[in-house]
């Protein structure tokens, strides 16, 4: 029974001393008790009261983390049937499948490709994230030797090791136990064996049933042993199964905290179809609903691109803007003489804004005004990016002493704004700027600093 707002304050320290980054304990608690905060982010509470609300405050889908250190990567941790209801949490993650099977050069290929493969977008690497390492012919010794070539090609991914055999399966983990890998799998044949092996390594479980009701059958005896960390795959291997499982398993958890299926799932889209872009539009469809991590047969930037992108809207909070702080950035290294420009904090117009600033090579300052991630217009109809408030933060931000010239470039849509903001800053000129950012190149070459 999940605790109260309440009930958890009474747990608390009571210190208001906002350390977790909440002003005050009782907006802490409330957090805590919607599952928009972990007990954790208070440094006060004991490990005693921790354990206790962090069991009865944990979300109904647990969270697990593969990897270590600064690549340990999250999945789960979910609270809700639909985004908007709150947000998704935990990003699906994207695996790349390599068997024994495959000639050393499609392992090489398909290694090159993860580390190859990522994109930067408003400020967030989008990649693959695992490599999932399988064991197709049973044969152990070329299973390790796979492993060991992944491990050295790849020294940023998280690793699956696939294999149904115990013995196979405790001499891979140990080479790569300190990498935090998933060990898949423990079916109803082995699962004794691979609950032993999971608890020597102490790294999650994959439970894997012929149909979800086997599943439930492995994942309970692994539940029953006391593991936490463990990863579902009701052996679905059409789209159809999948999307059906994923959401049974999805329901069952948020709605009635069945805990067998309270963990993440992964698909295997790779062993649904030959095709790479029905393979691509099977990962889409079962990345919208629920799975925790994809196993791809190859990666190909034409498909693996639509699916970073659809992982990155899924992902993002509806309710909070992507920001970047506050800040006077400065591009292409510009001095006293360089032009000034500013715009909003929203993500997305930072990025498009500095990347166009970038491309003209021209040395530049750009002001970014905290916005609470409003774009521009929208922020100027609320009154977050008014005159009063750009001039006040560029005394703040000390820009009079970064440059000789008194010449402030604002955005084109805002050019009714120049003379409420020349008031504010005696002694600037208001220049505007084009509308568009992609015209910004052109402005800026021909920009000279008033005489
Ligand atoms: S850090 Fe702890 S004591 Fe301080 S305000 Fe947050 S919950 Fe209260």
């Amino acid at each position: 029974m999940a605790l109260t707002g309440i009930q958890i304050l009474k747990m608390l320290p009571k210190k208001n001393c906002g350390e977790c980054q909440i002003p005050t304990c009782l907006a802490f608690a409330m957090k805590v008790a919607s599952g928009q905060a972990e007990i954790g982010e208070c440094p006060y509470v004991s490990d005693e009261v921790k354990a206790s609300i962090g069991e009865a405050s944990a979300p109904p889908i647990r969270t697990v983390t593969i990897g270590s250190g600064d690549n340990a990567f999250k999945i789960g941790g979910e609270t809700c049937l639909y985004r908007h209801e709150k947000r998704f949490e935990n990003p699906t993650g994207i695996a790349v499948l390599v068997t024994t099977a495959m000639a050393d050069a499609d392992v090489d290929g398909r290694v090159e490709r993860f580390k190859s493969l990522r994109y930067e977008r408003v400020g967030v690497m989008m990649k693959a994230d695992l490599i999932a390492i399988k064991d197709s012919d049973g044969d152990k010794a070329k299973f390790v030797a796979l492993v060991q070539k992944v491990l050295e090609g790849a020294p940023d991914a998280n690793i699956i090791l696939m294999t149904e055999d115990a013995a196979t399966m405790s001499e891979a983990a140990k080479l790569c136990s300190d990498r935090n890998p998933l060990l898949f799998g423990a079916t109803d044949a082995n699962v004794a064996d691979m609950i032993g092996v999971a608890k020597d390594s102490g790294c999650p479980l994959g439970c894997k049933g012929s149909n979800i009701d086997n599943l439930i059958e492995v994942s309970e005896k692994a539940v029953e042993e006391g593991l936490k960390d463990v990863i579902i795959d009701t052996g679905a291997r059409t789209l159809r199964d999948a999307f059906e499982d994923n959401i049974v398993a999805r329901r069952a958890s948020i709605k009635t905290k069945y805990k067998p299926l309270g963990f993440p799932t992964i698909t295997f889209p790779c062993e649904m179809t030959d095709d790479p872009m029905m393979e691509a539009m099977i990962a889409s469809v079962v990345m919208a609903k629920y799975t925790g991590i994809i196993v791809l047969s190859d990666l190909q930037g034409d498909l693996l691109f639509p699916l970073l992108l659809e992982q990155l809207n899924i992902f993002t909070d509806p309710q909070r803007p992507m920001v970047v702080q506050e800040d006077v950035y400065s591009i292409n290294g510009p001095d006293e003489n360089s032009p000034v420009l500013v715009t909003c904090n929203f993500s997305l117009t930072y990025f498009i804004v500095s990347g166009e600033i970038e491309g003209s090579n021209v040395p530049s300052w750009l002001l970014i005004k905290d916005t609470e991630g409003l774009s521009v217009l929208t922020a100027w109809a609320a009154g977050k990016f008014g005159a009063d408030l750009i001039a006040q933060f560029m005394k703040k931000a000390g820009v009079e002493e970064k440059v000789k010239h008194r010449e402030l470039i604002i955005p084109g849509y805002l050019a009714s704004m120049k003379g409420e903001l020349e008031e504010e800053l005696p002694g600037w000129t208001i220049t505007i700027g084009p509308r568009e950012a992609g015209h910004l190149p052109a402005f800026l070459k021909e920009w000279k600093p008033a005489a």
